[in-house]
């Protein structure tokens, strides 16, 4: 018998070669049919695969990552087996799980795939799927695989299997096809209920342009109809919602190529929703006791040393320019000038916790195929503050900087997000992490407290930290469910030595402190692009560029118009006034398809009256009230920054 321990610590008892899905049967009949693959001591693991010795299991289904991943790239290996039928001699390199979904490298020779042929592909693996064929693992001499796959006449997986040793060579084989492959898989094919292939694409050969150009067929599939209907249909919404489809309509945001790639230039929309954002941002932080500094966007190579990212962070840092002499870099990060900032005048305990904050501009070298809209761009809008802290002023401080993003969300209606809490590895301490155990081991603990007390939602994972200190990535969805990754919160007990960062104890001793990076607005690029989506262009009033229009019906009342929008002005609303000779009902359509939230229109009676006709973006006619009574209403509905 070999004891199996839970997630929960319960320990039960099974027979040797007990398989992940045996468990989960002894559980539940129910369990048992949705379990896609398992963990035993850390490692993905076929639910099908024998368990021979004490282990820690964890059974993870369709909800899980680890679930989704495996059923995608088991989808691969389907999708293989139907190309393979179709068009003999293909030569496969490799068929990963991606964000959405899956692809497969492949060399078809001369044949170049249409349309026709992705839904004949599909309904290929539909048929194969329904065979309900076994993902059968086994264990291969290299002598063995290298045979198979030389008869074959397969280089790309004879490539893959030179850098493989014997006893490391597996074999996976569903149906007629067999691929070398390390797994893990689903346990079988009728798992796959909806498939849809989604994209054909090129790609070189290990991504080297010198070498031949594969063909890359992208897909998804879902354990039902259903969720493959509710995913098509996300597809086409967020399609509407697509923030560089928004950007360009609404005036917010452009490229040039005289400027360069990834290098986004905020037109007048665009720069109204950063300075709203940078107000409530200041507004918080000034609440919260920060302060605010300004610094350079460039700084000498030595200061880079100094803080590690060179050598290490190099490959995303622009490339140096001489001067004087020496070398300056473009800034990656603001924390190396922000720690300079920290040191330049002696502190005492008394001093802290010191809070400096930058809406700080970084420089990052993305690769040109990486870059994507206002989500990977090159140089990014950071809302950038460093908190330097006592050990004891640390929970206190953490736990201050997550109710800030729960602020945040609150304000932009964010119900769904996760904290993901990246913790180092004890067996890489001196390679991937900063030698000190002790300090991992507590700072790790004061984090996962914080959260725990704070009943926010997190995730732990394993081996994902930062080089100095645990971090948190924190996840939000949009409304349509699509999820975004808003900013990396991290701990760092190592960069306060780097710099030599000092404060004086109560009793006189020199101490260093503890630092927190934290962004919870992320970047104006991918915050705004996410608010894009978000709110589908119909930002609330108070993020509004246009926040209300003065439509009058002809121009006779353009007059009255002018002096209302006067009025707003005034007021710091942002008027405008459709001055065009066009109909009113093109005038209020069009001011509609702009997301202007308010539509005053104003004719004879108004003018007489002193009052307009108010219309809500969305909600329509609000009635006729007075200049002054809108006003007043307005400006609460912006003070209060109301989601609607
Ligand atoms: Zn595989
Ligand atoms: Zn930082």
């Amino acid at each position: 018998m070999i004891n199996i321990t839970f997630p929960d610590g319960a320990v039960r008892q099974y027979a040797e070669g007990t398989t992940a899905m045996d468990i989960a049967k002894s559980i539940s009949e129910g369990l048992a049919r949705k379990v896609i693959v398992a963990g035993v001591n850390g490692q993905t693991w076929d639910a099908s695969r024998p368990i021979n010795e004490d282990a820690a299991v964890k059974l993870y289904t369709w909800n899980d990552a680890e679930g989704k991943n495996t059923f995608w790239h088991s989808s691969a290996h389907l999708m293989a087996e139907a190309v393979e039928g179709m068009f003999p001699g293909v030569k496969f390199w490799v068929g990963p799980p991606v964000e959405n979904g899956f692809y497969y490298d492949m060399d078809l020779g001369d044949k170049k795939l249409s349309e026709e042929d992705l839904g004949a592909i599909e309904k290929k693996m539909n048929e194969l799927a329904k065979k309900n064929s076994l993902y059968v693992r086994k264990e291969i001499p290299k002598a063995d695989a290298v045979k198979y796959f030389s008869e074959k006449g397969d280089e790309y997986k004879l490539d893959l299997l030179q850098n493989l040793n014997d006893g490391e060579i597996t074999f996976y084989t569903q149906g007629n096809f067999t691929d070398l492959c390390r797994g893990p898989h689903i346990p079988s094919t009728s798992l796959i209920k909806a498939i849809k292939l989604t994209n054909i694409a090129g790609a070189y050969w290990k991504g080297d342009e010198k070498n031949k150009q594969l063909t890359r067929l992208y897909g998804v599939t879902f354990p039902s109809q259903k969720e493959l209907d509710e995913y098509l249909a996300l597809l086409e919404e967020a399609k509407k919602r697509d923030h560089r489809k928004l950007g360009k309509e609404l005036g917010i945001y452009t490229m040039d190529d005289d400027v360069g790639p990834g290098l986004i230039m905020w037109m007048p929309n665009g720069t109204v929703i950063i300075e709203e954002l940078e107000k409530l941002a200041k507004e918080t932080e000034n609440e919260a006791g920060y302060k605010r500094v300004v610094t350079p966007h460039i700084a000498k190579e030595s200061m880079y040393i100094t803080s590690g990212h060179l050598p290490y962070y190099a490959d995303s840092m622009y490339p140096p320019m001489e001067m004087e002499g020496e070398k300056y870099y473009l800034k990656s990060m603001n924390c190396p000038h922000h720690h300079k900032i920290y040191a330049a005048e002696p502190k005492s305990y008394r001093d802290l916790p010191y809070r400096v904050a930058e809406y700080g501009t970084v420089y990052r070298y993305e690769q040109s195929g990486e870059l994507f809209g206002l989500m990977r761009v090159r140089c990014l809008h950071m809302n950038d503050a460093h908190i330097y802290c006592t050990k004891e002023q640390f929970e206190e401080e953490f736990r201050s900087v997550n109710e800030m993003y729960l602020k945040y969300f609150k304000i932009f209606g964010i119900d769904k997000y996760v904290m993901r809490l990246s913790l180092h590895s004890a067996d890489k301490l001196g390679k991937k992490y900063v030698n000190e155990p002790q300090l991992w081991i507590e700072t790790e603990q004061m984090v996962r407290e914080v959260l725990i007390n704070s009943k926010i939602p997190f995730v732990e994972v394993q081996d994902e930290a930062a080089f100095y200190g645990p971090k948190i990535d924190v996840q939000i969805w949009s409304v349509i469910g699509r999820e975004f990754t808003l900013a990396t919160n991290q701990v760092d007990f190592s960069q306060g030595r780097s710099f030599k960062l000092e404060y004086t104890t109560a009793d006189n001793q020199t101490e260093t402190p503890l630092i927190i990076h934290r962004a919870p607005l992320g970047t104006h690029e991918r915050f705004i692009g996410f608010l894009l989506e978000h709110y589908a262009g119909k930002l609330p009033v108070w993020l509004a560029p246009v926040q209300v229009k003065v439509l009058p019906i002809s121009d006779k009342f353009l007059d009255y118009a002018k002096s209302v929008a006067g009025k707003l002005k005034k007021s710091d609303i942002r008027a405008e006034v459709d001055d065009r000779n066009e109909k009113i009902g093109k005038k209020i359509r069009d001011t509609e398809l702009m997301r202007v939230p308010y539509m005053l229109v104003v004719g004879e009676k108004e003018m007489n009256e002193n009052k307009v006709a108010v219309r809500r973006q969305g909600k329509g006619d609000l009635g006729v009230r007075g200049v002054e009574e809108f006003v007043g209403e307005i400006k609460i509905e912006i003070e209060e920054r109301r989601a609607e």
